[in-house]
């Protein structure tokens, strides 16, 4: 284990040791409780009387092996530490208890060919393809619990969202998976998942999680590219990014220079284009507005 990537500092919890605390049916339940509870923090005997346990003792001894890492006790009872609401949340996501594999409807066509779109769930990934021409629309991360209680159209929006945030915090070098530092690169590529020519790759340096994108996805929340929209009447915000071509497919990508990376990418819309330069960390170094020719 010397060369171990799960490194723990000098005063943290090995986390062998914390997940073995939390790998118990009762300890499970007593988190479950103080997470459903209506007020927190809750009495001892508040939260003994919600536990199936008559022994006294060996609820208590549960609890106690809780507090610290995960429970607080404070004079009126136990309450959830930070990492004791992260047990429930990684629950509640499915991640570790459920495997679901199906397919969606999705509304839209394919933005190169007009082809129809096929939406799936697989190994925790939604995947949007065209069925005619092959181009793909994205193959991103969606945790399971996404899944619950919810149409085929609302799971499609909230992957939309996912999608948006998911970029916009990589893009500014925060990991969505462990907020570890994340550098961005643009290199040609062809075997990547979205079978790009030229793509913007994501990659946390701590945890490994990778995204993998078109520089377009980089414009969903730039103020002149909503303006661009706002303009001719329409809102960026609620187009999901499959249906703009300028996010989806790397022909609207123009290479300025290679080193250093300049990108330049065209958004047409309704007789004009908005022409965005970016540098090689997909920082927007200036915008142009011109009538289509
Ligand atoms: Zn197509
Ligand atoms: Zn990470």
């Amino acid at each position: 284990m010397s060369d171990s990537q799960l490194q723990t500092c000098e005063e943290c919890v090995p986390p062998a040791e914390a997940f073995s605390v939390i790998g118990n049916e009762t300890r499970l339940s007593i988190l479950e409780a103080l997470w459903n509870a209506p007020e927190r923090p809750v009495p001892f005997s508040t939260l003994h009387a919600r536990i199936e346990m008559r022994d006294s003792a060996q609820f208590n001894y549960h609890l106690q092996q809780l507090v610290g890492q995960f429970v607080r006790r404070t004079e009126e009872g136990y309450d959830l530490r930070h990492a004791g609401e992260n047990v429930i949340q990684a629950v509640l996501s499915g991640s570790f208890n459920q495997n679901p594999d199906r397919e969606f409807d999705i509304e839209g066509e394919c933005v190169v060919c007009g082809g129809s779109l096929d939406a799936r769930y697989h190994d925790e990934h939604i995947t949007i393809l065209c069925l005619d021409c092959g181009q793909r629309h994205g193959e991103y991360a969606f945790p399971p619990g996404g899944l619950t209680d919810r149409t085929d159209r609302e799971i499609m929006a909230a992957f939309d969202q996912r999608v948006r945030h998911l970029h916009c915090l990589a893009a500014d070098g925060v990991c969505p998976a462990c907020n570890g530092k994340m550098e961005t690169t643009i290199h040609y590529e062809e075997e990547c998942c979205l079978k790009l020519d030229l793509q913007v790759d994501h990659r946390c340096s701590q945890c490994r999680h990778r995204l993998c994108s078109t520089a377009g996805l980089r414009l969903l929340e730039h103020s002149a590219v909503m303006s661009f929209y706002q303009y001719h009447g329409m809102d960026l915000g609620s187009i999901p990014y499959w249906q703009l071509p300028w996010c989806v497919s790397d022909e609207y990508v123009e290479v300025l220079t290679e080193e250093p990376w300049n990108l330049r990418v065209r958004i047409p819309l309704e007789g004009e284009e908005l022409f965005v330069t970016l540098d090689g960390a997909l920082d927007v170094e200036k915008t142009e507005r011109v009538s289509a020719a």
